[in-house]
């Protein structure tokens, strides 16, 4: 540690908001340049790389070849498949010096799609699976946490290219087993859940979440087994009900209403219902507006009606709308509108049939034959009675509505649990999609040309130290597990001078421990405090802590566990076996 490229920090940065972020920082581990933009320094380095070799060892394990394809790429394949622009804003675009347009490769499918289109022409080449570990670049607009949400970061990439359906599902099935195997070894408490495909398009697709309450994932389990990203969560349409016996449609004057909870009050005060049952929040029904920003750089309006005890889920519904951009529908869009008014605005002047010709999409809840109070189109007034398929209709459903804890289970077992979760690996049934467009195709059995279907996996390797860190600390600093600590030993030697015989007998079981294959990182500097080191010991977070100080005069040293803080003497000649037997478990 006298030569190490390491200078610890006292102080929380500023910039670092969860713990395992400043503790790696803190810890000499990584430091940030820009943004979601990071380097490595040596201890960080270390750790990556064991991160990394879990990932490869899984990845050769199941057949899958590692190659490196470029992160600086050619537009034209994005182009093909529409990212270029579907992509938006998240893409690093950039051109050369002959002003051709180029971007920094954001995830691979085109590329990979183009390689094997290069060099194979038939189904006796595959099936294959290739992979890469390499940067990926992504303009986040919210990087965060520092590796968990980089604009520059690591990933584990891996396709597959079968000739049919079934072997698709092969290789996916062993993909996804390969992953339960990398984030056990990575020691993450994960979960496997449904997904939504989103701008990777195809079919059916699974993410790997790590449990964590800092997550930036909300999924849903029942106790049927069903387990879903929210942003994947289907809610079922809501059973027809016979309307034959509802009240006509009544407007009525609802002065000073614009928001749900005003519309509650003026009616429980004015309009009580006819059954003596207060009205609720669950009884109206709101209209809510966005704007779409599309990627063509048109902008187009879109109404949600929903429960008025319910919001709109921004994530949700930016899945749905994806690849458009959802914007807020701002004061200078309803000045433009003068039939929407603000607060009021009911259904009937939404819809593609109606006055404004705004898209309306109503939440799968509203049950046809169902009956609500909504906005009547005038300020101060509101319609109670309009039924649903009677008196109002919608151009289509979305499900865009909050989830909530205690939600029936689109499963139907039971009711749903919600928790938050660290996307740790994501793993796509791509189908024919890209290679029908770029051209994937081989010759099958009986000489027919037919197109190549595709898998896409991915595991965020540098978001993976991240999330053990996250996982793995307490208020002194980072503990480690085995498998990805930056060495199996931290040795410290504390002694007053550097020619101290507690020097020397440090150095020497250092060299011992190396000639067994235990790496050391031995605290060696001469001038430092026992207090600081071990404090520097603790923040570095290597699972076992070797002492070696006053003791030494009675033989002994000290062996410490740093998760669990229990230390135990040795004598100094079974060191290294005590140590060995400690890490090798
Ligand atoms: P997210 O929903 O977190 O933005 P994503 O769905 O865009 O992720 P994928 O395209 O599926 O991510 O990428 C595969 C994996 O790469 C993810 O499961 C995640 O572990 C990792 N990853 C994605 N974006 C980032 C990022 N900005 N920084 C670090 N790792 C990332
Ligand atoms: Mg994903």
């Amino acid at each position: 540690m006298s030569t190490l490229f390491l200078r610890t920090l006292r102080e929380d940065p500023a910039d670092a908001e969860l713990p395992g972020h400043q503790l790696l920082v803190r810890a000499g581990y990584i430091r940030r340049v820009a943004p979601g933009v990071h380097s490595w320094l040596p201890l960080g380095l270390r750790v990556l790389r064991k991160v990394e070799t879990i990932v490869r060892e899984e990845m050769t394990a199941i057949g899958a070849q590692e190659v490196i394809l470029p992160a600086l790429l050619p537009r034209e394949p994005y182009e093909a498949t529409h990212r270029w622009t579907e992509y938006g804003p998240n893409l690093f675009r950039l051109k050369d010096r002959k002003g051709a347009d180029m971007l920094l490769g954001p995830t691979h499918e085109e590329i990979f799609c183009l390689t094997v289109k290069d060099m194979y022409t038939s189904y006796k080449d595959l099936p294959l699976s290739l992979f890469q570990i390499q940067t990926k670049y992504r303009d986040e607009a919210r990087p965060r946490a520092g590796l968990l949400r980089g604009r520059e970061f690591i990933m584990k990439d891996s396709y597959s290219f079968d000739i049919d359906d079934v072997g698709l599902q092969k290789s996916y099935d062993a993909h996804r087993q390969a992953y339960t195997k990398i984030f056990d070894r990575l020691g993450l408490e994960y979960v496997i859940v449904k997904a939504d495909s989103g701008a990777m398009g195809g079919s059916a697709s699974e993410e790997f979440l790590a449990v964590s309450p800092n997550g930036e994932d909300t999924f849903v389990r029942d106790e049927g087994g069903y387990a879903a990203n929210v942003e994947a969560v289907e809610v079922p349409p809501a059973p027809e009900i016979d309307a034959s016996g509802a009240p006509p449609a009544q407007v009525r004057d609802t002065p000073d209403s614009p928001t749900i909870d005003t519309l509650v009050a003026v009616l429980n005060h004015s309009h009580p219902r006819d059954d003596g049952r207060p009205w609720t929040a669950a009884d109206t029904l709101k209209n809510v507006l966005v704007m779409l920003l599309h990627p063509d750089g048109s902008r187009q309006p879109l109404a949600i009606g929903l429960p008025g005890d319910r919001d709109v889920d921004a994530k949700r519904l930016a899945t749905q709308v994806a690849p458009a951009e959802v914007e807020a529908f701002g004061d200078n869009e309803f000045a433009a509108r003068p039939g929407l008014v603000k607060g009021y605005i009911g259904p009937s002047v939404l819809g593609a049939r109606n006055a404004t010709g705004i898209r309306y999409l109503l939440d799968p809840s509203v049950a046809v034959g169902s009956s609500w109070v909504t906005g009547a189109d005038v300020p101060g007034q509101h319609v109670l009675h309009l039924v649903y398929g009677r008196d109002f209709s919608a151009d289509g459903t979305i499900q865009a509505a909050e989830i909530r804890q205690g939600d029936p289970s689109p499963d139907g077992h039971g009711v749903l649990t919600l928790a938050r979760g660290i996307e740790m690996g994501h793993i796509f049934q791509l189908g024919t999609k890209y290679a029908e467009v770029l051209g994937l195709k081989v010759l099958d059995s009986t000489g027919k040309l037919v197109t190549v279907t595709m898998g896409s996996y991915g595991v965020g390797v540098s978001r993976a130290v991240a999330a053990v860190a996250e996982d793995n600390h307490d208020d002194r600093g980072l503990i480690w597990t085995r498998e990805l600590a930056p060495a199996d030993v931290h040795l410290v030697a504390m002694a007053k001078t550097a020619v101290d015989e507690v020097f020397v007998k440090a150095a020497e079981i250092a060299e011992n421990c190396a000639a067994q294959g235990l790496s050391v990182l031995y605290d060696d500097r001469p001038k430092v405090s026992p207090g600081v080191k071990f404090k520097d010991a603790e923040l570095i977070g290597v699972p076992t802590i070797l002492v070696i100080g006053k003791s030494l005069a009675d033989g002994q040293v000290e062996i410490r566990d740093r998760r669990s803080g229990r230390s135990r003497a040795v004598p100094v000649d079974g060191a290294v076996d005590e140590l060995l037997a400690e890490v090798r478990g």
